[in-house]
Parts: C-alpha cells; sequence; structure tokens
C-alpha cells in the first residue's frame, strides 16, 4: 500500500513538474517575444533642413534682447515698464519685415502678430513665447560666469537670463518668420505670432487677454506651440539618443493648508499632544500615502514610445507591463522625476507652530504643495488628504487650485507637423537612423499654454532646443546660456515648420 502511494506521489510531482516547467517556458516565450516586438518602428525618411542661418546675426540679437531687463515679480507693481516697451521697439527695429503683418499690442506690452495666409476660412495656428524673466535672486550674481544682463557671447554659448527661458524661442520665431518673408512665403492659413510678457507671474495680462481678444474676433486655432519641453540629451535614464519630447499637457497645483488648533499654555506639562504633534502626523500620513498613480493614459503614452529605445531589460519591464506593472511603478516612484510622470505629487514647503520654545503653540500651520497629474481634479485631491489625514482636529483649507490642462492627441496634425520639423532640423543627410526619439510628455510647472487651451484644438509645448541637465541648472538659476549651434537649430526648426504648412 505504502510503495503504491509513494509511487503514485512521485507521480504527481512529476506531472506538477512537467507542466510547471512549461509554464514557466511558455512565460519566458511570451515576455521574449513582447521584448523582441517592442522595437522602434522603422523611421520616416528626415529631410535635412538646408535654409542657412547666420549664427553671428542671431547670437547678436539673442544677445541685445538679453540686455533689455524685461524682469517679472511676483508683485507686478514692480515692474519696469519702460524696458518692456523697449524691448518691444527694439523687435520692430531689428526684424523690420514684421511690418508686413497685422500687430495688435495687447495691454501694450504683448505684442500679437497676425501673418494673413492664402486661406483665412481655414484654421489658424499660433506661435507663442514669453520675454518675460525671472529675476536674478539677489546676492547670487558673483555666482553667474558672465553678468546675467550682459548677453555675453563666449565659449559657444550666448549668455543671460531669458537666454533658454524664453527669448532664446521668441527670437528664433522672429528669424524664422523674417527669413520666410524675405524669401516671399505666404502661409496657407493664417499663422497668429504672440510675444507676452507676464507668462512669470500668470499670464493674466498676456496669454489670458490675447485668448480673449482672439475669441471675441471668433478665431479658431487648429493648434498652438509653445514652451514647455526640449530635446533632451542624457537626460532619460536608459535611452542614448537624444528625446524631443513634445508635451501635450501640464500639470496643476493645489496649495493646501493644514492648521491645527489647541489650546497652548507652559510647555512644562505639555498634554499628549500639541498643535505641532497632531500637524506632523497629518503630514507624515500625508507623504506616506501617496497619491495613487500608474502608467496609464498619456503616462502610457509616453513610455510606449520611450521603451523601444531602451536597454534591453527596461524595454522587457516596459513591454510586459501586464507582468511587471507593480514593480515597474514601484521602482519608477523612487526616481522623482519619473514619479511626477507616474502621479501627482505631494510636497510638504511651509511649517510654523509656536513662537518660542516653551510656549505651547495655539496653533500650527503647514502648506502642501500638490501637482496636479491630469487623472485628478482639485476636489479629489482634497477628498484624498482628507481621507488620508483622517483627523478632523487638521483644517484643510484650499488656498490656490488650479486643475491640470487638458490632453493634446499626440497622433494630431500639429503633433505630427512638429515631430518632423524637429527630425528634419536634427537630421544628418545619408544617415539611416532618425536623429530624435519622439514622446509625448507632461510639462511639470505652468505655461501660457493653459489660456490657449481654451481656443486651440490643441496644445503642445516644445522648444526645439537641445538641453542637457548642466544646461537646465540655469533655469530661474544661475549661468543661464544657450549654446549658439542651438539657436540656429531653433531658427531651422521653426522655419521648417512655417514652410511646410
Ligand atoms: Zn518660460
Amino acid at each position: 500500500m505504502t510503495t503504491i502511494k509513494l509511487q503514485w506521489e512521485i507521480s504527481m510531482v512529476k506531472t506538477i513538474f512537467k507542466y510547471s516547467a512549461g509554464a514557466l517556458l511558455l512565460l519566458i516565450g511570451i515576455v521574449t517575444f513582447r521584448t523582441i516586438s517592442f522595437s522602434p518602428a522603422a523611421p520616416a525618411p528626415a529631410r535635412p533642413v538646408t535654409q542657412a542661418v547666420d549664427v553671428g546675426n542671431v547670437s547678436r540679437h539673442l544677445s541685445e534682447a538679453i540686455r533689455f531687463q524685461t524682469i517679472s515679480y511676483d508683485n507686478s507693481a514692480k515692474r519696469n515698464k519702460s524696458r518692456f516697451l523697449e524691448f518691444t521697439q527694439w523687435v520692430g527695429q531689428t526684424y523690420p519685415q514684421l511690418q508686413q503683418l497685422e500687430l495688435t499690442p495687447v495691454n501694450e506690452l504683448t505684442l500679437l502678430y497676425r501673418w494673413k495666409g492664402k486661406d483665412s476660412q481655414h484654421d489658424a495656428m499660433l506661435l507663442s513665447a514669453h520675454y518675460d524673466v525671472v529675476p536674478v535672486t539677489p546676492g547670487t550674481e558673483k555666482l553667474w560666469q558672465h553678468s546675467p544682463f550682459s548677453g555675453a557671447i563666449a565659449d559657444g554659448y550666448v549668455w543671460g537670463r531669458g537666454a533658454m527661458d524664453d527669448k532664446g524661442a521668441a527670437i528664433a520665431m522672429l528669424e524664422a518668420i523674417s527669413l520666410l518673408l524675405q524669401q516671399g512665403y505666404q502661409p496657407p492659413h493664417d499663422v497668429y505670432l504672440a510675444l507676452t510678457h507676464d507668462e512669470e507671474i500668470g499670464s493674466k495680462e498676456g496669454a489670458a487677454a490675447v485668448t480673449a481678444l482672439l475669441q471675441q474676433r471668433e478665431v479658431k486655432l487648429a493648434w498652438s506651440l509653445d514652451e514647455g519641453s526640449f530635446v533632451l540629451r542624457e537626460m532619460v535614464p536608459g535611452v542614448a539618443a537624444d528625446v524631443a519630447s513634445i508635451n501635450v499637457a501640464e500639470k496643476g497645483f493645489l496649495n493646501l493648508q493644514l492648521s491645527v488648533q489647541s489650546p497652548g499654555g507652559h510647555s512644562s506639562m505639555p498634554p499628549a499632544e500639541t498643535a505641532v504633534s497632531i500637524l506632523a502626523r497629518a503630514l507624515t500620513r500625508l507623504t506616506d500615502q501617496q497619491v495613487p498613480g500608474g502608467i496609464d493614459g498619456l503616462t502610457a503614452d509616453f513610455y510606449d514610445q520611450l521603451g523601444p529605445h531602451m536597454a534591453w531589460l527596461q524595454r522587457m519591464l516596459l513591454a510586459n507591463r501586464w507582468l511587471f506593472g507593480a514593480l515597474l511603478e514601484h521602482e519608477l516612484s523612487k526616481m522623482p522625476t519619473a514619479n511626477a510622470m507616474l502621479r501627482t505629487t505631494t510636497a510638504p514647503t511651509m511649517l510654523s507652530g509656536s513662537i518660542k520654545a516653551n510656549v505651547l503653540p495655539q496653533q500650527a500651520t503647514a502648506v502642501v504643495n500638490f501637482r496636479l497629474h491630469p487623472r485628478d481634479s482639485v476636489d479629489a485631491i482634497l477628498a484624498h488628504a482628507k481621507a488620508v489625514i483622517n483627523d478632523p482636529r487638521v483644517e484643510l483649507t484650499v488656498l490656490q487650485g488650479m486643475a491640470a490642462s487638458k490632453v493634446a492627441a499626440k497622433d494630431g496634425d500639429g503633433f505630427s507637423r512638429i515631430s518632423t520639423a524637429a527630425q528634419n532640423t536634427y537630421a544628418v543627410a545619408g544617415a539611416q537612423q532618425a536623429p530624435l526619439v519622439v514622446v509625448s510628455g507632461l510639462t511639470i510647472g505652468g505655461t501660457d499654454s493653459r489660456f490657449y487651451e481654451e481656443l486651440a484644438g490643441a496644445s503642445y509645448r516644445f522648444n526645439p532646443m537641445v538641453l542637457t541637465s548642466a544646461e537646465l541648472g540655469g533655469f530661474h538659476g544661475n549661468n543661464e546660456r544657450i549654446r549658439q549651434d542651438n539657436l540656429v537649430k531653433s531658427v531651422q526648426f521653426y522655419y521648417s515648420l512655417l514652410s511646410a504648412l
């Protein structure tokens, strides 16, 4: 009896092993097949842009533009309006061809140009760049290799506040349009160019007013293109090629105040909990229990486009999200840049408690800055915070909140035109490979596009310059600069985009 039982058990184990090994082999087969299939599509042949651009001229123009201290302060009353007016006059003098366009100053300082196309009944498109800049933090001037408003041209760069954000793009657009006007080009439909003056402080007088004006004129925009991303070099882990991230949406934000009241008193005989400890627990809960995220919607699109260009291991994980989804999300969540793509982020920023070391606080407050992923609304995040904190003693107040933008189509006409112009700009004659990996991404900060999207069928955020992480540090920071060859490429990009409308 025992022998029979033993034989039966052995045969069962063999069968289970056979089927398990089979299942494992099948699994490996599926994973491998999906990984191999997850490879880049054959690139459409790119046509290098042959239009010559005078690097000396365009550099000098940007250098001059930087010297106008068109600074936006949080307190807009501090604005030096003369500098802004001088800049707008300089634009008129430097680019006389633009007199052929219809110019409407909006709130005096934003310039809105209309380039009449062959068929004005057709939906128009809008290019936009802002020429206001953020201040240089007092005391940091000495850290700049060249004075921040000198516009120095040195070591292959044009240096100064606004070089990347966003006067470089403004100048490149002006140069490209001037070239096309000189050549007698007329676009097939109307093209608008907006040079806005208050993007850094909320865009109320600039992009918002431009949008209202165009709405009043019943202008329809097929799509718009504004700042919000770059060609990223060595900035996307696992991808060797330059990545053109044409961003289809931007995050919103919520500044949420948490406050706790308590009786106060002397700290020598404290109660079990003070306002500070109650508040601290609420903050810990919020940071420990992040807003749920995931690889779906535009985040999934982003990784679907990027994945085929990655190394084998990353490709395998991304191609088999049905199996590795949870692991991937866990790993990506650890990287701040990737985490910001996955979810609404949670950042406690401001904190206050008692006024004295031996005085119990009567009130403790904190502000948490959330950056809203397009899938989450302000109300949804407020509900999340309430549920996670789960303590009625913590009062929640919305200080400011703005929903994320709409998500523009990644397969829309505008997107493919921008993508083609970028590929052509960086194409090398005779090369087999497309020069860029193009992805549809998400802008983490705010741009003028959040207004244009009310009007445009799709709003895209992309500047055609190559950006390295060293150059990224100049953004709102020290040593902002742009490579001169980047400027040339930018002019060629807008030239290519506009001449192929
Ligand atoms: Zn900007």
